[in-house]
């Protein structure tokens, strides 16, 4: 049976893709993500397939060349509509991706137009009269003004947008948004007429992506944050069901790497420890020494790791493997081994450790931290992951279909997830409906 695609996404960072991936799903869509772009055709089963690329700060000319190429596979695959996906925080430069890359997808759709809103208001990121709040705050008073890559100084996405694009950027308001469908479709008419060829759209509640939904039924193309997911499904007729997030029943061991050092972090690893459940902090400073040092640690790791969990006293005992530390300690680390080099070595034995776990048993596995999902995912071999599950906000369990039984996965985002998420994932697995 030839797959039937409604819908095709091209997401811009590898955690972003989940997290739009779990909001279509929960809103009634099959879905899978995909790393990179697909070099066989779709043979899952599933309504959405949205693909994970790592263009957001990558030069211009790139970002458009791949994200053009993920169209063109998409297109391959018969999607009725393409989502371009970007961070609900518009992370990008005046040179772009966000904008050259809708510029570019339009013209190779040959759409003459479509919309720009980052809005998330289940995680805080609303927009009214064109500008974007985190939370309580503008953009540029969020922090994000002081990102080391994307600083956003602007709070104004017309502006910003404009900034980056050729095409002519108008408003849709609350108050049109506030009006439903037919007041969008004729506001879109009217920019339309002006000359705008993209639209920044305010919304400031679940119930203004909602109603904003319908009035995006025939646009070939979108671009948002994950939030505009929400009203999507039901436009093709789709609504919730417990059996779009179902994945296959879990088993097999359980353990959780950390390499975040994110807030959340910090607090879920000392939650799991309080616990009284089997844990290993990793040194950095030793793994900084030489590559055999390296070795050693993760060897050593694994050993301690395969005692525990072949344990007769531990069956279903989740182990925790981490390099989560303070900001003290991880400031005085970097200023003595330098951010990049030190991050890229942890990542490095942190991935390794995910392979030997694996080959132990580990057929239930939590990542913390974005940069340690990518490296972990990369070692693992995963190349598609089937989204099921919500477990926290913009969180959801996966399964990586194998060879050797299949890999139930989540990668969290390192701020993302309640004190108890570690042990609260491996309960939720266990307790789920299988399909
Ligand atoms: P988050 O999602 O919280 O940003 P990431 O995994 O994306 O987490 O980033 C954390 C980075 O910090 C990774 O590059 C990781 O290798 C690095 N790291 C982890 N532990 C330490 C540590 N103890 N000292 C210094 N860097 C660390």
């Amino acid at each position: 049976m030839t797959p039937r695609l409604l819908l095709g996404c091209i997401a811009d960072d590898f955690t972003g893709a989940t997290d739009l991936a779990n909001n279509l799903v929960r809103a009634g869509m099959r879905a899978i993500q995909t790393i990179g772009i697909p070099t066989e055709p779709l043979t899952a089963d599933v309504e959405v397939v949205v693909i994970a690329l790592k263009s957001r700060t990558i030069p211009v000319a790139d970002a458009v060349a791949q994200s053009v190429a993920a169209l063109h596979w998409l297109q391959a695959q018969g999607a009725q509509q393409i989502y371009f996906k970007y961070c609900s925080t518009f992370d990008s430069t005046r040179e772009g991706n966000i904008g050259p890359v809708t510029e570019a997808l339009m013209q190779a759709m040959g759409t003459d137009f479509t919309i720009a809103t980052p809005a998330f208001p289940d995680n805080g990121r609303t927009v009214f009269k064109g500008h974007l709040f985190v939370g309580d705050v503008l953009l540029n008073e969020s922090g994000m003004q002081h990102h080391p890559l994307t600083p956003m100084t602007d709070p104004n996405l017309v502006r910003v947008m404009q900034s980056q694009c050729v095409s002519a950027v108008g408003l849709i308001d609350f108050k049109t948004v506030a009006q439903g469908e037919t007041a969008i479709r004729a506001r879109i008419e009217a920019l339309k007429s002006l000359g705008c060829r993209i639209a920044v759209v305010d919304a400031l509640s679940n119930d203004d992506l909602l109603r904003l939904g319908p009035a995006l039924r025939d646009m070939p193309l979108l671009t948002a944050g994950s939030g505009v997911a929400i009203g999507l499904p039901a436009n093709f007729g789709l609504q919730p069901t417990p059996t779009t997030s179902a994945l296959p029943r879990a088993q097999g061991m359980q353990a959780v790497i950390a390499g975040s050092c994110s807030a959340a972090t910090q607090k879920q690893v000392a939650h799991f420890k309080a616990q009284g459940l089997p844990t290993l902090a990793l040194d950095p400073s030793r793994l900084m020494q030489d590559d055999a040092a390296l070795t050693r640690a993760v060897t050593e790791a694994l050993a301690w790791a395969k005692s525990q969990l072949t344990h007769p006293a531990n069956s279903q005992t989740p182990v925790l493997i981490y390099s989560t530390a303070s900001p003290e300690t991880v400031k005085a680390t970097q200023a003595q081994y330098g951010v990049q080099v030190v991050g890229d070595r942890v990542e490095h034995a942190l991935a390794s450790i995910a392979q030997g776990l694996r080959q132990l048993g580990v057929a239930q596995l939590i990542v913390a931290g974005g940069e340690t999902s990518g490296a972990c995912v990369q070692a693992l071999g995963i190349r598609q992951l089937q989204i099921g599950m919500q477990i926290d906000p913009g969180v959801p369990w996966c399964f990586a279909h194998s060879d050797a039984g299949g890999l139930h996965i989540t990668l969290k985002s390192g701020n993302f997830g309640s004190e108890d998420f570690f042990t609260k994932a491996f309960h939720q697995l266990a307790t789920a409906v299988p399909l």
